[in-house]
């Protein structure tokens, strides 16, 4: 179930209808500018996400990753 998330997405639990809490999985590629002090001490600058992917999402309140589904920004804004 590998997607690259979009942040306007929203999820819903059918199992106990939970829109507001999730646990998610997700990988990140990141590029950042290590910027050494001359003593070796590492500061992690300008980091940019490059791909993320959500991996799993499941429901914080029943546990159910299998029940949890993606809502449009309409449905959102919308429930049916
Ligand atoms: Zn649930």
């Amino acid at each position: 179930m590998a997607r690259v998330p979009d942040h306007r997405t929203r999820y819903r639990c059918t199992a106990c209808g939970n829109l507001t809490r999730f646990d998610v999985v997700a990988s990140r590629q990141t590029r950042a500018f290590y910027h050494y002090s001359v003593g070796g001490e590492l500061d992690v600058e300008e980091e940019e996400v490059i791909t993320e992917t959500v991996e799993e999402v499941s429901c914080r309140w029943c546990g159910n990753a299998s029940s949890v589904i993606e809502l449009s920004a309409d449905d959102a804004e919308a429930p049916s």
